[in-house]
Formats: C-alpha cells, structure tokens, sequence
C-alpha cells in the first residue's frame, strides 16, 4: 500500500483513504501520545477508536510500554477516559507479557527479584508469583562501606535462593545496591531470567527530560554480561500471544503510534502497516529533517483526523 512513504492521508482523497482503511479488520494503538496525555484523552482520539469498533467492525487493540500500572489499571484508565474496550484482554502492557512469560518459565517455588515499581510486583501478586524489592530504595546504610554491604547482603546463600527472574522497569529508587543485587543474581545462576518492561531510553516534557527504564538496564546488562528481554515495543515478541491464538492478521493489521524509534518499528518488526500520529514528539517535519529515523507508512496531525473517513 503505502510503504514507509509516510503519506498525509488528508492530502489524499476520502474515497482513497476509505479503501485503505477497508484493507484492516484489526487495529493496534498505542496509548500515550497517541490516545492520551497523562491522564487527559487527546481531542478526538477517542471518538476514533469508539467509532472503528461500533461503526466499522474493526477489533480494536490497545498497547503500550507503561510498566508503572498493571494492564488491569490501564485499562481502567481507557474507560475512564471515554475509550470503550470489550475487556482488559484487549490491552498489551509489559507487566502482563512479563507475567505471561514467567508463569510458562518459572516454577512456582521460585521467586522474582524486581528493580521497578510497585505496579510490577502488584501484577505478579495477582498471578501468584512472589517478588521482592519493588518500589522500595535499598542503599546503602550510614556510615556502611560497599563490602559490609556485599558481606551481610550478597554472599549469603540465601541472596539467590530460588531466584527465578530478575525484572526491571522504571524505578525512581534505582540504586549502586540494587544494581549490586541484579547482577550478582544474574552472573551467578545463568538460568536466572532477565526481563525488562522496555527500553525507552528517555521521557521527554515540555520543560525537563528524564531518564527511561532503558537507561537502569543499560547499567545492569553491563555489569552483568547479560543482554535483558525486552518485553515491550518493538520486540515482536509482544505480539506473539496474539499471534498464536490466531486473533489477527499481520497483513490486515493497523500499527497507531506517535513514536519512530517505537512504534513505527514495532509495525516494521510485525509486518503491521504503520499510522504516525503527530500529537507526540514526531510531526512530518521532524521526519523530513531527520531521514535515519523509520518512516511510518502514512501519516496524521492527530488521531481524531480519521473519524471523517470511518
Ligand atoms: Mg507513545
């Protein structure tokens, strides 16, 4: 259709942008940026959505790489925010996929030391699987020097005692001890499974950028040697569930996003077409000025533009 040409479809005519929305029957979009800011719904993206499931028959999939709420509380999110999904299966969130893979790679006596959030350990409480360190600081105490805390705290057997899985996601309490911690359990049990919720290098605001997940895992897959399973965009893994339960089509599959580096690649990665919203960091222009950056397929201002043609 329109490969990687990053078409405008307002440029195009209406009949021409209907016949190719008749070439989808599912849908995948990303959440923020794309659907919402935060927690305010983006103009129009919702009437969209809404209007592609009831009005076009599209079966519509949310997917995002937020780790810092369980699908469950995204997809409460979505409702509140005006987006109506059949249910929570319909939502793609990593804390999912990481509970997913664990239940299939884990045995049940086994435990999972989390670098993250309490959303994770929230998430793998509702499944059954036990964690530790989520969503608390570990440093190192006053006056204590790095080897008293290696001695009481790593070079007890019980450091590793049934330690499935390391998993990572954003951690505002990120640690030299907890990094300390991770890659000790992964050099010393090569089985130990390292999973991360994605590897989003930066989170970009208005005023000030922060540092993404992918930066505490690039410190921990240095020390450790190990390379982590992204279990978010764009690794096509994420989309296997959907694949092996035969519940859609890549070539009848609609890739939304506001990202690149992202979504677009996650499409490329899926064989999905690709749909650039400009309501996050990527308008065409930026896309003109920067040619090493993934093209989308086609290309809209924003997502609310398409309820014209549904
Ligand atoms: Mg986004």
């Amino acid at each position: 259709m329109f490969q990687a040409n990053a078409i405008n479809l307002l440029d195009l005519q209406p009949e021409q942008v209907n016949s190719w929305l008749q070439g989808f029957d599912t849908i995948i979009s990303d959440c923020d940026g794309t659907l919402w800011h935060d927690d305010k719904a983006i103009e129009g993206a919702a009437d969209v959505l809404n209007a592609l499931q009831t009005r076009a028959g599209k079966r519509v999939y949310l997917i995002t790489n937020n780790g810092l709420k369980t699908r469950h509380e995204i997809w409460q999110r979505a409702q509140r925010l005006g987006f109506q999904l059949p249910n929570e299966s319909h939502i793609i969130s990593p804390t999912q996929t990481i509970v997913d893979y664990l239940k299939q790679h884990m045995t049940s006596d086994q435990q999972v030391y989390v670098v993250g959030n309490a959303a994770i350990e929230r998430a793998l409480t509702e499944a059954g699987i036990k964690s530790f360190g989520a969503g608390q600081p570990e440093l190192l105490q006053p006056n204590d020097k790095w080897q008293e805390f290696v001695n009481r705290e790593l070079k007890q057997p019980a450091a590793t005692d049934n330690v499935g899985a390391v998993v990572v996601g954003w951690d505002e309490h990120f640690s030299y001890c907890k990094m300390a911690r991770a890659c000790h359990l992964l050099c010393s049990n090569k089985d130990c499974a390292f999973l991360v919720t994605n590897k989003d290098a930066v989170h970009k605001y208005p005023s000030v950028h922060i540092p993404g997940t992918g930066a505490f895992v690039a410190a921990i897959e240095t020390c450790s040697g190990r390379m982590a399973l992204d279990m978010g965009k764009p690794n096509p893994l994420v989309l296997e569930p959907l694949l092996n339960a035969a519940a859609l089509q890549p070539e009848r599959t609609l890739m939304i996003g506001d990202c690149c580096k992202v979504d677009v690649t996650f499409a490329r990665n899926c064989n999905l077409q690709s749909l650039l919203v400009g309501t996050g960091s990527y308008q065409l222009e930026t896309l003109h000025g920067n040619p090493e950056l993934p093209k989308p397929d086609v290309y809209l201002p924003q997502l609310g533009n398409l309820l014209s043609y549904i």
